[in-house]
């Protein structure tokens, strides 16, 4: 890398949300760095939002970690390394494999998840290893499964543009996903006819493109998707056909939807039974139908329900996997798609297979020949972190993420990790509320220096190139992984030289023992040599399986070229992955609409357009700095008015379990009776704010994901 000389422009791929963009990197003579959208990229086409091109403000090395520390003090890696073995082998040897954990990120690249996977559930021989893409995505991934027999994406980017119907359901896409927002806004301007619902309890900025939006209660998402279902029913909507040969469970989800008419539906989502029905025929009346969602369905004690409410009415109609139709969650971290990928979640086994079936544990223990294998699930993120607080969990490695600040009930992650005997963390940066509770802390490569894939919301496999030198000591994830792995007597598994060598390996495991009956092989991209890896256009995968072996880098990358634009869809064919091939309906129950006493309020959390995690990239530029510039919290006038709380004052937002102070800012886009802070803010970046102290930790029964959108709180002038 040191060689390249400025002004060579590199690929790759912009770190931030799920859309995945592709970014041309240009290092300057005076070390700046010129970023574009890649015109080639077809996630964005050249396209990048407010935070992409803003990349090359914060790439500075003031704030990184550069040598690794043990005790907070200045250490060398091999003393750094040698403790996390000594601790983690001792920590197993008197506690047993279940006392360790990972708790990794979606910020990570498939390569250091598939790395940090092999050395938990291959080689420790526990499936703790856990990642904050259970506070992103779980539910979508339990909903798929269950509906599917598979955690995969049917649609693609592409559907967005085709589609006569878009609704945005919790979905901020305006602000969370902007790329893929300004090319439905292209597509909507272009055909003027396309309609777009957005089913929010706030209105977003994603309401300014929408013709109907509907201000639906906390977690009624369910309710208006089990009304949907017989509405079609009695619509004639039904596609009769799909459902018989493609599916089972119909008749049941239907009967358990069927008291769900007009008034209930109305009642029990807070909206006017007109919207709803306005909504209603417009879903069924229109074939082409792109459900999107995110994390307003997925954060929530319900979100798997959500999930396949929404799947239901797609598989009663038949509109799944074909142009411009499909359920699609997008996915709000870089390569949370890529973590599913490897199994880099407590209840998942590498390549997507499952960790409770003896034939998938067989099959990966073979192939890495491993030295123990979990059979039953580990523990997720909540419950990872309590384990940590009563002492199950004795040694955690902490891997690109921020807990302290974005895990719910984050005072007693806090606590947790306070009382934890042995807590390493590796991280890009120097300062940030975890760093204070790592025994070890490791310095770790960022994005710039990192080199391997993401997978973006659509399935699409995308390079991260290095153009930029490591700085300091800094080492890629994956690396600082195999070499821990490696003094804790597992060299055998873990020799690999390069990244190419770990995503050949993870391409392998993904064909191996594969005779097409699963939906993951990229076994295609096996056997990319270091000029094939560096050269891999974004790819979407799966593909059809007639691209089988690539020597030589030049023949893999016209191969994979001719592949990159394919835009593959699933299940159109009613083609699934549970066993019998059919896909199931799941009958969800409707829990009534909350009702909170006077002077309460729904907590909602999520995002603002120019801030990313935790900030400790974003916070860097003061340009993304300016659009928000400190903490708030949104309330309804007349709310604030009823508190006695006036515009721009300080507030007290407080649940059963913390508070956090914030400014005021009274709008009407705002819902009555539930309010919204965004969850950047931390006590390091500006002494208040941290919103996820106050969240509570209730999960998903199901995803095992947190409710991070609905904690009742109250709210008072400070
Ligand atoms: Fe990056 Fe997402 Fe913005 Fe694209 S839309 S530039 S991936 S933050």
């Amino acid at each position: 890398m040191d060689e390249r000389p400025a002004d060579t422009t590199i690929r790759t791929t912009c770190p931030y949300c799920g859309v995945g963009c592709g970014v041309l990197a240009t290092p300057r003579p005076d070390g700046s760095v010129a970023i574009a959208g890649d015109p080639a990229h077809p996630a964005n086409f050249g396209r990048l939002c407010s935070k992409g091109s803003a990349l090359g403000e914060t790439l500075g090395l003031e704030e990184r970690l550069l040598f690794p520390t043990i005790a907070g003090a200045r250490a060398n890696w091999d003393d750094a390394l040698s403790r996390v073995a000594e601790r983690f082998t001792a920590t197993i040897a008197e506690h047993g494999r279940d006392s360790v954990a990972f708790y990794v990120s979606g910020q990570l690249l498939t390569e250091d998840y598939y790395i940090a996977n092999k050395l938990m559930k291959g080689f420790i021989g526990s499936a703790n290893i856990d990642t904050n893409s259970r506070l992103c995505m779980a539910s979508s991934v339990a909903g798929h499964r269950r509906a599917f027999g598979s955690d995969t994406v049917p649609g693609t980017y592409e559907d967005l543009e085709q589609a006569d119907l878009i609704v945005l359901v919790g979905s901020n896409l305006a602000w969370c996903h902007p790329v893929l927002y300004q090319r439905i806004a292209a597509a909507k301007a272009a055909r003027p006819q396309m309609k777009i619902v957005l089913v929010d309890p706030r209105r977003t900025a994603s309401a300014d493109l929408a013709d109907l939006h509907l201000p639906i209660a906390a977690d009624g998402d369910t309710a208006l998707f089990a009304g949907l279902l017989p509405f079609l029913a009695e619509a004639g909507a039904i596609h009769c056909d799909y459902v018989a040969r493609h599916t089972d469970g119909f008749v049941e989800a239907l009967r358990r939807a069927r008291g769900m008419r007009l008034p209930h539906v109305a009642e029990a989502t807070g909206l006017d039974s007109r919207q709803v029905q306005a909504f209603y025929e417009l879903f069924a009346r229109t074939e082409k139908v792109v459900t999107v969602y995110s994390q307003g369905v997925n954060q929530s004690v319900t979100g798997t329900d959500k999930v396949n409410a929404i799947i239901n009415c797609h598989l009663a109609t038949g509109r799944i996997g074909r142009p411009g139709m499909g359920p699609f969650s997008v996915t709000g971290q870089p390569n949370a798609m890529g973590g599913r990928e490897v199994g880099g979640m407590a209840n998942m086994l590498a390549a997507h297979m499952a960790i409770e079936d003896p034939a998938h544990r067989s099959l990966v223990r073979d192939f890495w020949d491993a030295r123990a294998m979990p059979d039953r699930a580990g523990l997720k993120a909540v419950d990872m972190f309590r384990a940590v607080a009563d002492g199950r969990i004795r040694a955690l490695w902490i891997i690109g993420t921020n807990p302290v600040v974005s895990m719910p009930d984050a005072d007693a992650v806090k606590a947790a990790l306070a009382a934890c005997p042995f807590v390493v963390v590796s991280d890009v940066v120097a300062r940030n509320d975890t760093l204070p509770f790592a025994d070890v802390a490791l310095p770790a490569a960022a994005w710039g220096e990192k080199d391997g894939t993401v997978t973006n919301s659509e399935r699409r496999i995308s390079r991260q190139r290095p153009f930029l030198p490591l700085p300091g000591e800094a080492r890629p994830d994956w690396a600082i992984i195999a070499d821990v792995a490696r003094r804790m007597g597992f060299a055998d598994g873990f020799s690999h030289a390069s990244a190419a060598d770990v995503f050949d390996e993870h391409a392998r495991l993904s064909a191996y023992g594969n005779a097409g009956e699963r939906d993951f092989d990229i076994g295609a991209l096996a056997g990319l040599d270091q000029c094939g890896y560096d050269a891999l256009p974004p790819v979407q995968w799966p593909q059809p399986r007639t691209v089988t072996s690539h020597g030589s880098g030049d023949a893999s990358v016209e191969a994979t070229a001719a592949l990159a634009n394919d835009g593959s869809r699933f299940f159109g064919d009613g083609d699934f992955f549970h066993p019998d091939r059919r896909a199931r309906f799941v009958a969800v129950d409707v829990a009534p609409r909350r009702r909170l006493g006077k002077g309460r309020f729904l907590l909602n959390t999520g995002r603002v357009r120019d801030h990313w995690h935790t900030m400790t990239r974003t916070g860097r530029s003061a340009r993304l700095s300016a659009h928000v510039a400190e903490p708030f919290v949104d309330v309804h006038p007349a709310d604030a008015a009823a508190q006695g709380i006036a515009e721009a004052g300080l507030v007290t937002v407080r649940s059963g379990i913390g508070a956090a102070i914030v400014r005021c800012r009274t709008t009407d886009r705002q819902s009555r009776g539930s309010v919204f802070v965004p969850m950047h803010w931390s006590d390091e970046f500006s002494g208040s704010g941290r919103i996820d102290a106050v969240v509570a930790p209730a999960v998903d029964p199901v995803s095992g994901q947190p409710g991070l959108k609905a904690t009742e709180v109250s709210i008072a002038p400070f």
